[in-house]
């Protein structure tokens, strides 16, 4: 079973490293926004209670989310993992890869996953809203009958090597995506506790749909449906209304958190490196450090200074630059200066081996101007 699980695990970071990580996704605004209603299907109905299951409720936020997003952000793309009461396979591992599969192919920017849940006790309420990480359990029973509700669809980190898979990628992630994600499930809990939703807060679980999805993403549980007074809410008309609503206000706000990044890139002022900021990659016809225009890679950015020294750099050793800005990414680690976008693309596709989120930026005048 664990062999198995290992082996599923190894195809998710396969699965990933195949679908080339594109951190320009984080650049270019959103423009693709992937919604996917948990569970379906006759195998995968989540949740049930007194005649609701989870699988429906859940469709019917993702079709009102959608709809909010085509009708007021029309420049948006949505796309839905299903739109249909279905399930992608008979194993639960496989439905959920197919879900990220979806959005991996549709290269979106946001990754919505819809669920509702459940506890043992009537008295759990409230809404909470899981990005990608881990987090020490919580004790108490509650949390406990949460994560039985839950756990097939965590990775299983009591397997020492699967843990140290999913660890190397949660750390490479806080480079990347994990601020985003971050972000959006703060504003997803903001805009619930605004339409008077009890908060639970924005909590780490390694989340197998979320890992294998290559973009910022959430999985929101929008209530428990083993509460009385939630169940009456989820299953009116004016609950998923609002709870639609919340989630669209997320969404605008993350477009426009996003969009102050952008702004925030192209004020990025250029500092020189310690070390030689321009040295030539070999084989490529970079250009002169005189030259006003030229492309770089970008192999991260980061909230605090990073040594150009760092043992991360190792294999740009003396070629890595730094480029300063005031935005909350303030460093960002750039290598190269390329005449043409090709030339920097050929040196984008070796240093993707080691920084999977590398990317092309255009330069001009030692700024970063995208
Ligand atoms: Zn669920």
């Amino acid at each position: 079973m664990r062999k198995f699980l290992f082996f599923a695990l190894a195809f998710f970071v396969l699965t990933l490293s195949f679908n080339g990580v594109r951190a320009e996704n984080i650049a270019r605004g959103v423009r693709v926004i992937v919604i996917d209603a948990g569970h379906g299907g006759p195998k995968f109905p989540g949740a049930y209670y007194r005649g609701v299951y989870e699988k429906d409720l859940n469709l019917k936020v993702a079709l009102r989310l959608g709809a909010l997003i085509e009708k007021e952000l029309p420049e948006i793309k949505v796309v839905y993992t299903r739109k249909t009461d279905k399930q992608f396979s008979e194993s639960l591992t496989k439905d959920l890869q197919a879900r990220a599969d979806i959005a991996n192919r549709a290269e979106g920017d946001l990754f919505i996953s819809i669920h509702t849940n459940a506890a043992q006790s009537a008295s759990a309420r409230g809404v909470e809203t899981l990005i990608m990480g881990e987090s020490p359990l919580e004790k108490n029973a509650n949390e406990r009958a949460l994560l039985d509700n839950r756990r097939e669809e965590l990775l299983d980190m009591s397997n020492e090597k699967t843990a140290a898979i999913v660890r190397a990628y949660i750390q490479n992630l806080q480079f990347t995506y994990g601020e985003y994600s971050e972000a959006m499930a703060r504003l997803v809990q903001k805009h619930y506790v605004r339409s008077g939703r009890h908060n639970r807060g924005v909590k780490r679980q390694p989340l197998k749909v979320l890992y294998a999805t290559d973009m910022p993403g959430i999985l929101t549980e929008i209530g428990f449906l083993s509460n009385a007074e939630e169940f009456a809410y989820m299953t009116s008309d004016k609950g998923l209304d609002a709870i639609a609503r919340s989630l669209f206000g997320a969404v605008k706000d993350y477009t426009a958190f996003v969009q102050g990044t952008l702004l925030v890139e192209e004020d990025a002022v250029y500092e020189q490196g310690e070390e030689e900021p321009a040295a030539q990659p070999k084989g490529g016809s970079a250009v002169q450090n005189t030259q006003k225009e030229y492309f770089a890679v970008q192999l991260l950015s980061s909230t605090k200074r990073v040594p150009l020294r760092d043992a991360q750099f190792k294999s740009y050793r003396g070629k890595v630059a730094e480029y300063a800005s005031d935005g909350r990414f303030k460093y960002k680690y750039c290598v190269g200066r390329f005449a043409s976008r090709r030339e920097a693309e050929a040196e984008l596709k070796k240093a993707k081996r080691e920084f999977r989120d590398a990317f092309v930026v255009r330069c001009s005048n030692g700024r970063i101007v995208r």
